[in-house]
Order: structure tokens, then C-alpha cells, then sequence
């Protein structure tokens, strides 16, 4: 099991959908496995799967779908 890497607490397998964001886009990845930190919320994904996204992402083995994204504006 690993630890987090922002504040050493213990990580907790997951499944589900995360954010990635790669150059500057933004992406939905669902039914992922991951690691979550129950105390920072952080998200860390295994070498191996980030590996793998990329590649699809590069191959652009994705479906484009649009999201209602809540924005808050502070101008
Ligand atoms: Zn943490």
C-alpha cells in the first residue's frame, strides 16, 4: 500500500471516474482504479494506467462527450 505523497497518509484503492488534466485539457476517465488519500483527498493514478491513458490519449482512443461544468466566476 502506498502513502501519500502531500501528507504521508495511507491510500485507499478505488474505483470510479477522476480528472485528468494533460496539456491543458481536460479529461474524464471513468471505471478507473486508483489510490485515493482519505485525509487530502489526493488522487494518484498507478504508473502503469497513467502510461496507458496517455498512450490512448496520444492514439486519441477517446469518445468526446460535453459536460455541464459548474463555473464560478470571481471577476
Ligand atoms: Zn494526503
Amino acid at each position: 500500500m502506498n502513502t501519500c505523497a502531500a501528507c504521508q497518509n495511507r491510500m485507499e484503492k478505488k474505483k470510479g471516474s477522476i480528472d485528468l488534466r494533460i496539456r491543458g485539457r481536460l479529461f474524464l476517465v471513468k471505471n478507473v482504479e486508483y489510490e485515493e488519500c482519505r485525509l487530502c483527498g489526493e488522487k494518484v493514478l498507478s504508473p502503469e494506467m497513467a502510461r496507458n491513458l496517455y498512450q490512448r490519449i496520444q492514439k486519441r482512443q477517446y469518445t468526446e462527450e460535453s459536460l455541464t461544468v459548474p463555473v464560478l466566476d470571481c471577476a
